[in-house]
């Protein structure tokens, strides 16, 4: 299937970098959000950082002024209907995805593709809400979009194959390098990234070495660009939180179990940079 429309659900972080990446491979992109506010925050981020591509001459004017060109705004879901795949990017919450995508379903021709950015959601469960399981995929892109490479194409359970490979080709057509996954909690990323964050939770709790220490010895042995409590900090302690319970509950296996001290740190409000208090000082 050849997509040249696509219709993005949610302007936030994900969403307006979703939308910068599809518009700058000349793709008609409609991005939808339920304020105005969010939709302008929302452009003049994705102006500001096709600017920086511009400075850095990576791309040229002309190439940011026909990316920006390629982007309506909305605030009617309805507006996404014309296009070939919808890239749902809301906040991180089964019932409201639920939600969208029924009235996606319902709005939208069957053979319009439906996919979701969820970090940690069964794309199969959401696809069982639609009348389309089978055109119905996972799309996540990484943190931030326009610099990250890989996206995650997960298949659910009816998923079929014409939109897999429709949704791995587009992937590769925005110049990202996608990667079959399938439907697992956590999918490969969070299944392999937020354990081991979790266990460094734990060294820490036990004493086994300081916060330097520990982001020391993963920078510095193993040559992460980041420490796992630094990195923590930087996603917010409180999504780490939720994605290892998505995990502990989705296999129900102890290994998954959340640190106490993760626990701890989200109840009294410590969720790292965005609360300016997280493994470490921010203020
Ligand atoms: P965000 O909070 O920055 O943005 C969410 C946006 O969705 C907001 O602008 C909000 O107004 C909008 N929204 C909420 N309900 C809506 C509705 N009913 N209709 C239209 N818009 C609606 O969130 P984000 O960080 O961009 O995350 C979006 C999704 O991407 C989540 O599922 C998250 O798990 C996933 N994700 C996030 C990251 C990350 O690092 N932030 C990485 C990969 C995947």
């Amino acid at each position: 299937m050849d997509v040249k429309n696509v219709g993005i659900v949610g302007a936030g972080t994900m969403g307006n970098g979703i939308a910068h990446v599809f518009a700058q491979s000349n793709f008609q992109v409609v991005l939808v959000d339920v304020k105005q506010e969010f939709l302008d925050r929302a452009t003049a981020t994705i102006q500001k950082n096709l600017g920086r591509m511009v400075e850095k001459q990576k791309i040229t004017k002309e190439v940011m002024d026909a990316a920006l060109g390629n982007i309506k705004t909305s605030l009617k879901l309805e507006d996404v209907a014309k296009s070939g795949i919808v890239v749902e990017a809301i906040i991180e919450d089964a019932q409201a995805k639920k939600d969208i995508f029924k009235v996606l379903d319902a709005k939208c021709p069957p053979e319009t593709i439906l996919a979701s950015n969820t970090s940690s959601i069964s794309i199969t469960e959401l696809a069982a809400v639609t009348k389309r399981p089978e055109k119905f995929i996972g799309m996540h892109f990484m943190n931030p979009v326009p610099m990250m490479q890989l996206v995650e194409i997960i298949r659910g359970i009816a998923t079929d194959d014409e939109t897999f490979k429709t949704v791995f080709d587009l992937s590769a057509k925005v110049g990202k390098t996608p990667v079959e996954v399938n439907d697992y909690p956590g999918f490969i990323s969070n299944r392999v990234l937020m354990p081991m964050i979790n266990e460094a939770v734990f060294a820490l709790m036990q004493g086994v070495g300081t916060k330097e220490a520990i982001d020391t010895v993963m920078k510095l042995g193993m040559n992460h660009p980041m420490g796992p409590l630094q990195l923590a900090d930087l996603i917010g302690l409180d999504v780490c939180l939720d994605i290892m319970e998505v995990l502990y509950s989705g296999f129900s296996d102890s290994k998954y179990r959340p640190c106490p001290l993760l626990r701890k740190m989200v109840a009294a409000g410590y969720l790292g940079r965005k609360t300016k208090k997280g493994f470490y000082d921010y203020s």
